[in-house]
């Protein structure tokens, strides 16, 4: 099996398996405790988790304060639903290529949701007009499924002009480049190698939020719940090594990225060749029908789309909002590579994947 779905997610480090593991059972049975609990075993596990959010906040900018969360869909939940106080009664924006996670939410809010265009290589405008009672923005730093690096500064520096909130879904960029500045930051473990079930939201230290979960008050009231000390251990190790390793995982990813074109030359380029993570390389050939494609090679994991849309069977509305047709959209891979692929799984991935489409004409 070749797995080329980073953008899904990513395999377990094993330096994150082996920091859970002891907090999982520990051999005289010392480490389950309740993280909340105020005796010796409680403050053990407490400790392990302040540890991992140490560890967590490094991604981040100076400052704020990091929520553990479920998910990272949970931490954008606990972030547009949460600041109502400084969001009500204006209108929230949002780029037209944001997660389902970002999408769906903003269009539950209450109040007006404007969706802000990308254009033909998958950016959003830095000029782009921002409504006039604008409260909330949320423009996503790397996108899921065409792996286009938005400019989030600039953005971030316009939405402050305008006295608004600026969140940020960074769950693609987190532990592979530095984390853009924003006033909320949504991440997820199991993007850069830590485990399933765990994310985090980064709060700027003066932002009013309200808790979503509410109950025994942890995590400073913002969310409560017990606590996973293995899971909190699992994303700190894995944010450390993420860390570590940025500049030398680039360069492996921008080694494979250059070898992939040649691959696939036959192929179109989905989205800016330059401003783009460039562990994801989502092309497009002209009469391919993509779902069979998939079916035939079947030693090869990647992907039609994001993981979430791809059961609809409809055609990707990321790629739509680039402005390519259904048929463009419903020809197009999605390659997604990065710390552990070899260049052997790419060529082998890649005969695969060619001698499939050729035989659809
Ligand atoms: N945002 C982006 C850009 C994603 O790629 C994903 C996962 O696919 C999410 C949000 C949701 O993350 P999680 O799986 O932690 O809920």
């Amino acid at each position: 099996m070749i797995y080329l779905d980073y953008q899904a997610t990513t395999p377990l480090a094993p330096e994150a398996r082996e920091a859970m593991l002891r907090w999982l059972d520990g051999p005289d049975g010392s480490s389950f405790g309740n993280p909340h609990s105020p005796h010796r075993l409680g403050r053990q596990a407490e400790a392990a988790v302040e540890v991992a959010r140490e560890r967590v906040a490094a991604l981040f900018p100076p400052g704020g304060r990091v929520i553990f969360t479920g998910s990272a869909t949970e931490a954008l939940n606990l972030a547009l639903r949460g600041c109502a106080p400084a969001r009500e009664g204006r209108t929230t924006a949002i780029s037209a290529i944001e997660h389902s996670a970002v999408l769906d939410t903003a269009l539950d809010l209450r109040g007006n949701t404007t969706i802000l265009p990308v254009d033909r290589d998958g950016l959003i405008d830095p000029q782009v007009p921002l409504p006039d009672d604008v409260g909330l923005v949320s423009v996503m730093q790397v996108n899921n499924e065409i792996g286009t690096i938005q400019p989030t500064a600039d953005i971030y520096a316009r939405v402050k002009t305008a006295g608004a909130l600026f969140v940020c879904d960074a769950v693609q960029a987190a532990g592979k480049v530095p984390i853009a500045e924003a006033d909320l930051i949504a991440v997820s473990a199991h993007k850069f190698h830590g485990p399933k079930g765990i994310g985090a939201l980064w709060v700027r230290g003066d932002v009013e939020l309200r808790p979503l979960i509410t109950g025994g008050g942890q995590e400073g009231g913002s969310r409560s719940g017990t606590l996973s000390p293995a899971l909190c251990a699992g994303m700190g190790a894995a944010a450390k090594l993420a860390l570590e390793r940025m500049e030398e995982d680039a360069a492996h990813v921008a080694g494979l990225w250059c070898h992939a074109l040649q691959l696939f030359g036959d192929w179109q380029l989905n989205g800016s060749a330059q401003a783009r993570w460039k562990g994801n390389l989502n092309i497009r050939r002209e009469g391919i029908d993509v779902a069979r494609l998939m079916s035939d090679v079947r030693q090869a994991m990647f992907s039609a789309g994001s993981a979430c849309a791809s059961e609809s069977g409809k055609p990707s509305r990321i790629l739509g909002a680039l402005g390519l047709t259904p048929e463009e959209a419903r020809g197009s891979v999605r390659i997604g590579f990065g710390r552990y692929t070899t260049a052997d799984e790419l060529d082998a991935a890649a005969q695969m994947i060619n001698h499939a489409a050729a035989q659809q004409g």
